[in-house]
């Protein structure tokens, strides 16, 4: 995938990205997750955007799991061991909600 197409992927939808949703998107939604080893504090947290826009009742009910499969955390593992960082410790695995910036 080139870089261009991801940015296009970054875009907000008109709608939400759950199946079958017609509501406005209100969340980016991303991933937060700790190496293994490491104290859980905000600072040590690795963020993940992983561009999902969702609704506020879709986002919020959205867990680690529905985001992290086991191809996408092979993907996380690999990033890490690429960038010389520990290992990721999937069960710290958080869901992130940023709020859509409207302009
Ligand atoms: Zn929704």
């Amino acid at each position: 995938m080139s870089m261009i197409q991801n940015v296009k992927d970054m875009n907000p939808r008109p709608t939400c990205d759950r199946k079958d949703c017609p509501r406005l998107p209100s969340w980016q939604v991303g991933l937060k997750i700790w190496a293994k080893g490491f104290p859980r504090t905000p600072s040590t947290a690795i963020h993940c955007e992983i561009g999902l826009f969702l609704c506020d009742p879709c986002g919020r009910d959205t867990k680690p799991e529905d985001i992290l499969n086991d191809a996408s955390f092979e993907l996380l593992e690999r990033a890490a061991r690429i960038n010389g960082k520990a290992e990721p410790d999937r069960s710290s695995a958080k869901v992130e909600l940023l709020p859509i910036l409207r302009l």
